[in-house]
């Protein structure tokens, strides 16, 4: 079995075997370790990518600078995404560039995390969550 996965450097969709762990996994296309895992600044065009193409959990955080619960849960987005390494893949968007997203997503608070699965919205939580929070949440869809 194979799983597609968006090249966080080079967005390639890259195909790999299926397996519970990898020792080591890198881009076809730009060589960039596919085991990187931190969350990738996104935008419409790279999210929209992602959540077609992708056969992990996306994982976006809707944030913006000026927002204090925001810049408290970023650490850790961060920590909980380093959780997930070709398990999910987690972007952040700032929501303050990207407002055509937030009026798709009919976002009314921040920080909002959505997780897409298959193309789709399966889940979302409203307001900062600690990192062990945030693995126990997106470990229900792995
Ligand atoms: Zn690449």
């Amino acid at each position: 079995m194979n799983v597609n996965v968006v090249c966080p450097q080079c967005l390639k969709v890259n195909r790999l075997p299926k397996k519970e762990t990898y020792a080591k996994a890198n881009c076809g296309e730009c060589k960039a370790s596919l085991l990187d895992a931190k969350p990738v600044i996104g935008n419409a065009s790279i999210m929209a990518k992602y959540v077609a193409n992708s056969d992990l959990p996306v994982v976006v955080d809707f944030w913006a600078p000026w927002c204090g619960p925001c810049l408290q849960m970023a650490p850790h987005f961060e920590k909980a995404a380093t959780a997930f390494a070709l398990k999910a893949q987690f972007m952040k968007i700032n929501s303050d560039d990207e407002q055509t997203l937030g009026a798709k997503y009919n976002i009314s608070g921040i920080p909002c995390v959505i997780l897409f699965k298959e193309g789709k919205e399966v889940d979302r939580f409203t307001g900062a969550r600690d990192s062990t929070q945030i693995e126990a949440w997106v470990r229900k869809y792995i």
